[in-house]
């Protein structure tokens, strides 16, 4: 009876309405967490896994010894490598494939690599428009490497005491 004879008195005098105003009020003028992205972003973190990247080293030679570690350690199947020994006795990639439509960014390949080769980059703007546009292959994943050393050595120093 207590309960019916409050919830006419709640209906009757818009309780549940001022409650919802006083609420909306508290955060109207309360910090914005949101942004304008793409105008505005969020801070990244040095960690973050987004597009990979083939690193080299400042002389300019690839640093993928071709061990396979990654290809074998990635849970999603994404990275498909073939090698072959060069004439001077090193063995180096002819292929180095990531599917991005398989891979789930979990960072084990960079994790895995013994020479700092494969790393995953702050890029997160990339799309892909037809069959394909996401597999990115061993020239590309050069390229971005090329691209972003300054950022990517940057990051791995700050990352380095945690590893
Ligand atoms: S980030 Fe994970 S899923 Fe993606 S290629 Fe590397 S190991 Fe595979
Ligand atoms: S990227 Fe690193 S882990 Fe993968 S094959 Fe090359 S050296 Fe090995």
């Amino acid at each position: 009876m207590i309960k019916r004879i409050s919830g006419f008195f709640n209906t009757f005098l818009l309780i549940e309405l001022v409650r919802g105003m006083v609420l909306t009020g508290r955060h109207l003028f309360a910090k914005k967490i949101t942004i304008q992205y793409p105008e505005e972003k969020t801070p990244q973190s040095p960690r973050f896994r987004g597009l990979h990247a083939l690193r080299r080293y400042p002389n300019g030679e690839e640093r993928c010894i071709a061990c396979k570690l990654c290809e074998a350690v990635c849970p999603a199947l994404a990275i498909t490598i073939e090698s072959e020994q060069r004439d001077d006795g090193t063995r180096r990639t002819t292929r180095y494939d990531i599917d991005l439509t398989k891979c789930i960014f979990c960072g084990l390949c960079e994790e895995s690599c013994p020479v700092d080769s494969i790393v995953e980059t702050r890029i997160l703007e990339y799309h892909g428009e037809k069959r394909g546009d996401l597999i990115y292959t061993k020239p590309m994943l050069l390229a971005i490497g090329d691209l972003y050393e300054q950022q990517i050595a940057r990051d791995r120093a700050a990352d380095a005491p945690y590893r």
